[in-house]
C-alpha cells in the first residue's frame, strides 16, 4: 500500500539512491527501513472560489521524514506535476541534507499540483491560505517549518505566517522561514541558496585549479536559485553563456547581461524576447561547451543520455534530485565532470532557514555579514567532509554526501531506540 501511495519515478530514484548507500553502510534491516519511509504523509483538498467564481479543488501535499533530531523542515512547491511521490522524494533528500550541514531537523517537503504562472495573485493568496489553515494541527514552530521553494516565495510565506498567526491569536513569525525582513525574516536568506551555489563553484574552482575570470557557464531554470547563481559568477567575472526557463532558451557566447535579464524577467515571467541572446532549444542548450553547469530547475533534468553528451568541468547541482541514477551512473567513469551534488550544492537555503529560525526564536537579529560567513563556514566544512570521504571510500561525490547524512540520522534513530 506505502509503495503503491509513493510510486513516482523520483521517489524510486530517491530509494535507490538510499538503498545503495544503505549497503555501503551497511545499516541493520530495522534502522534501514525506519530511516526510509516517511513518518507521516497528508494529502489534503484545497477548496478556493477562483476569480470567475466558480471553486475548483487543489491537491495538496505535506511529507514530515523523519522527527529524530527536532522539528521537520522543508520547502513548499507550487507546480502543475507536483505529486505525493515526488514530495516524498524531496522530503528524504532534506533529511540527508539537513544532516549533511548538521542542521537539527528531520527533512519535510510540502506542494500543491497548480500552475502559479496562470493564477492571479488573489487566487495565488487563496490557496496559500486554505492550505496553511488546513495544515494547522499538523504543523508548528517545534514540529514542522515550512520554507519556500519552486513556484513560492517571500509573498507566500508572508500569507503562510499570517493565517497561522491569526488563528494563534499572537504573530508567530517562526512558523516559516523565507518571509520577508520586516516579518522576521533573516538578512540573506533570499540569495542564500544561489550564493552558496556560487560559492561552491568558486570552491571547486580552486580545487581544480581553474580560473573564474572568463569562465562559462549554462544554467537551466532562472527563477530564485539560478538567476542568484548567474550573479554570484558574474560577480567573479565569469561569464553565462546560456539560460534557459519554463518557456525556453537563450544562447550569447560571449555572455548574457544578467542584470539585464533579471529585469526582463521580472516585468515579463519569462526570458522569452530577451534582447540579448539566440533562442536555441532547451536540450541543444544543456550539451554546450562551459565551464559549469548548473541545473536550478527540476528533478530528473540530467537523464543517461545527457550524461554521456554534457561538455562541463563541474556539474553544479542547483535543483533538488536533477541527475537520475542511470546518469550518474555514468558521470561516476566520466572523470573530467566534478559533480557538486544537490544536498550539499543547494543546502545554502535550509542553512539561513535554520539561521533565521533561530533568530527568530530568540528575537535578536543578525547581519547580512554575519549570516553569510556562518553559511560559507558550514558550506566549506560539508565540501571538505564530502572530497575527503570520497577519496577515502573510493566513491562519488554523491555517495559521499548521502553517507554523511544518512549515517547521522541512522546514528540517531539508533541512539534514541524505539519507544515503546
Ligand atoms: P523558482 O520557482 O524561483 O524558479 C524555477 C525556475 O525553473 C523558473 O525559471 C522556471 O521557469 C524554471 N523551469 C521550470 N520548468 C523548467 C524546465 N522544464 N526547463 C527549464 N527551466 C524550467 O524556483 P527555485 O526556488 O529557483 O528552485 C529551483 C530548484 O532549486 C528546485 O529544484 C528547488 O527544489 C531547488 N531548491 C530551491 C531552494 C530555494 O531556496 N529556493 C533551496 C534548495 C533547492
Amino acid at each position: 500500500m506505502r509503495e503503491l501511495l509513493l510510486q513516482h519515478p523520483t521517489f524510486s530514484m530517491a530509494v535507490r539512491q538510499f538503498d545503495l548507500v544503505a549497503d555501503i553502510l551497511q545499516l541493520t534491516p530495522t534502522i534501514r527501513e525506519r530511516c526510509k519511509w516517511p513518518k507521516r504523509m497528508l494529502s489534503i483538498s484545497v477548496p478556493v472560489t477562483m476569480e470567475s467564481g466558480e471553486t475548483k479543488i487543489f491537491m495538496g501535499y505535506r511529507v514530515q521524514h523523519h522527527c529524530s533530531i527536532g522539528p521537520t523542515k522543508g520547502g513548499l512547491r507550487y507546480h502543475p506535476d507536483v505529486d505525493l511521490g515526488e514530495v516524498a522524494a524531496l522530503a528524504m533528500w532534506m533529511s540527508w541534507k539537513c544532516a549533511l550541514a548538521g542542521l537539527p531537523y528531520g527533512g519535510a517537503k510540502g506542494g500543491i499540483t497548480c500552475d502559479p504562472l496562470t493564477l492571479t495573485q488573489h487566487e495565488l493568496e487563496r490557496i496559500t491560505r486554505r492550505y496553511t489553515q488546513e495544515m494547522i494541527p499538523f504543523i508548528g514552530t517545534h514540529v514542522d517549518v515550512i520554507g519556500p521553494d519552486m513556484g513560492t516565495n517571500a509573498q507566500t510565506m508572508a500569507w503562510m505566517m499570517d493565517t497561522y498567526s491569526t488563528h494563534a491569536g499572537s504573530a508567530v513569525p517562526s512558523i516559516v522561514t523565507g518571509k520577508p525582513v520586516i516579518l522576521g525574516g533573516s538578512q540573506g536568506r533570499l540569495e542564500a541558496t544561489g550564493r552558496g551555489v556560487s560559492f561552491l563553484i568558486g570552491r571547486a574552482m580552486d580545487y581544480l585549479k581553474m580560473s573564474a575570470e572568463n569562465s562559462t557557464a549554462i544554467i537551466q531554470g532562472f527563477g530564485n536559485v539560478g538567476a542568484v547563481a548567474a550573479t554570484g559568477l558574474t560577480k567573479f567575472q565569469g561569464k553565462v553563456i546560456g539560460v534557459s526557463d519554463a518557456t525556453g532558451a537563450i544562447f550569447h557566447a560571449r555572455g548574457l547581461d544578467i542584470a539585464a535579464l533579471r529585469k526582463h524577467v521580472e516585468t515579463t515571467r519569462s526570458i522569452q524576447g530577451f534582447p540579448g541572446g539566440e533562442n536555441i532549444d532547451p536540450r541543444e542548450l544543456m550539451i554546450q561547451p562551459c565551464d559549469v553547469l548548473i541545473p536550478a530547475a527540476l528533478s530528473r533534468a540530467i537523464d543517461a543520455d545527457l550524461a554521456a553528451k554534457i561538455k562541463c568541468r563541474i556539474l553544479a547541482e542547483g535543483a533538488n534530485g536533477p541527475t537520475t541514477p542511470e546518469a550518474d551512473a555514468i558521470l561516476e567513469k566520466r572523470e573530467d565532470v566534478f559533480v557538486l551534488p544537490d544536498i550539499l550544492c543547494n543546502s545554502g537555503g535550509v542553512i539561513v532557514s535554520y539561521f533565521e529560525w533561530v533568530q527568530g526564536l530568540q528575537n535578536f537579529f543578525w547581519t547580512e555579514t554575519e549570516v553569510f560567513d556562518k553559511l560559507y563556514r558550514i558550506l566549506d566544512q560539508s565540501f571538505s567532509q564530502i572530497l575527503k570521504l570520497a577519496r577515502e571510500r573510493q566513491t562519488s561525490h554523491r555517495m559521499a554526501a548521502l553517507m554523511l547524512g544518512i549515517q547521522r540520522v541512522a546514528e540517531a534513530k539508533q541512539l534514541r531506540g524505539l519507544f515503546p
